[in-house]
């Protein structure tokens, strides 16, 4: 095909490789190793493979090779590693490049797991990492040095909803020669353009919008194709964070449908933040998509749309958040986000129990902040549900 074809598009039809029996649903291949025909195949291939040679599934599998190639041509980015989880992603993303003496500039506002791969163990093997307020961009530039290797941020902080402005700091990090490393969960691959901002590797948890149905663990480091080949593959496939096969499968399919998934998530999330402004019970609504939210305007700059998750500050701290999730019926209560079910968290008593109470209250995470990944059902049922369970508070 010679025509630029549309995301969309892309996200159904791109990397797929049909066998010889010309299947419709790309084929599962589980197997972790591949059988060569001679004993001089083996040695050529150790030497070199070609695209379509595969050695061992810690190294490549043609399953998982598919998912690689339609997610890197999704996101435009030259070449993708697929990983066991977003973790995996992250942690390869960073570990692969960084050396002892290397210093990291990194947001504040960071998912627990990815704080605790910066803080304790990057610190632990002598890279230095400085933290600073993602949003303050003079913090950025006071933070960055001539020596410092890579920065490193969630372009939308969880859980709230902060945003970092990727061109501008990505410039701020290249005058210095530094990589921008994203962890893009909460803007999707659908609403973002962070390659083209200036985002020299983008991370993914494909256990979220990717999968979106609540059924594996995954995750996808992209970069350009000397980045992914050289650095993070040698990496990867000698520590054993790659992706398996039927995992791969599980985020192929899940790519098909994610496009319509997001669409109708984020069309959700806009129409309850619009029916949930200045209600009585709640301090405040943060979703990035809505003109309150303090960055919008960089939100239209760069991303289409607002995402998925939404934030409720319900005032009445815990007491009152509790109250609320508890009366919710259509919703469920767990920490997981990007699902086609609507999923409704409280930080401050489950995926941010273990900071302190300055740390959470530094980052915005109050008593009774309550997150909301919303999904697919019918916008009316997810409104009423939220007002009615606002009610009972
Ligand atoms: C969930 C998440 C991760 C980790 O992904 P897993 O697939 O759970 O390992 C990393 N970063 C962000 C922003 C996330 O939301």
């Amino acid at each position: 095909m010679t025509r630029e074809l549309k995301p969309s598009t892309v996200a159904v039809h791109a990397g797929t490789r049909r066998s010889q029996y010309g299947e419709v649903s790309e084929a599962i291949y589980l197997t972790q190793g591949f059988v060569y025909d001679t004993a001089e195949d083996a040695e050529a291939r150790f030497i070199e493979s070609g695209p379509d040679e595969f050695i061992y599934a810690r190294y490549g599998n043609p399953t998982v090779a598919m998912f690689e190639e339609r997610i890197a041509a999704l996101e435009g980015a030259e070449d993708a590693f697929a990983t066991a989880s977003g973790m995996a992603a992250v942690s390869g993303a960073l570990t692969s490049m960084l050396k002892a003496g290397d210093h990291v500039v990194s947001s504040r506002a960071l998912f627990g797991s990815c704080l605790y791969v910066l803080e304790d163990v990057l610190m632990r093997f002598g890279v230095e990492v400085t933290f600073v307020d993602g949003a303050d961009l003079s913090a950025w530039k006071e933070a960055i040095r001539d020596d410092t290797t890579a920065v490193f941020f969630e372009s939308i902080s969880n859980p709230t909803l902060q945003v970092v402005d990727i061109a501008s700091v990505a410039e701020l990090a290249h005058a210095k020669g530094a990589t921008v490393v994203v962890d893009n969960v909460f803007s999707t691959p659908v609403w973002s353009d962070a390659v083209k901002q200036g985002a020299d590797v983008v991370v993914y948890s494909a256990t979220k919008h990717i999968d979106g149905q609540g059924r594996a663990l995954g995750g996808v480091i992209l970069g350009s194709r000397d980045y992914i080949r050289k650095t993070v593959e040698p990496y990867m496939k000698h520590t054993g964070g790659s992706m398996s096969p039927f995992t791969a499968w599980v985020m192929l399919k899940g790519l098909e449908t994610m496009n319509l998934r997001v669409r109708a998530q984020t069309s959700n999330a806009t129409a309850i933040a619009k029916a949930l402004q200045g209600h009585e019970k709640l301090q405040q609504v943060i979703y990035p998509g809505h003109a309150s939210h303090a960055q919008h305007d960089l939100v239209k700059r760069q991303m289409e749309q607002g995402g998925t998750v939404l934030s409720l500050d319900i005032r009445g701290g815990k007491p009152a958040a509790f109250r609320f999730l508890n009366a919710i019926e259509v919703g469920i209560i767990s920490n997981n986000l990007g699902d086609a079910k609507t999923i409704m968290t409280h930080p401050a008593t489950t995926t941010h129990q273990r900071l302190s109470e300055e740390q959470r209250s530094s980052l915005g995470i109050t008593d009774g902040l309550v997150r909301i990944s919303v999904g697919i059902e019918d916008t009316e049922d997810l409104v009423t549900d939220i007002l009615t369970a606002l009610a009972a508070v």
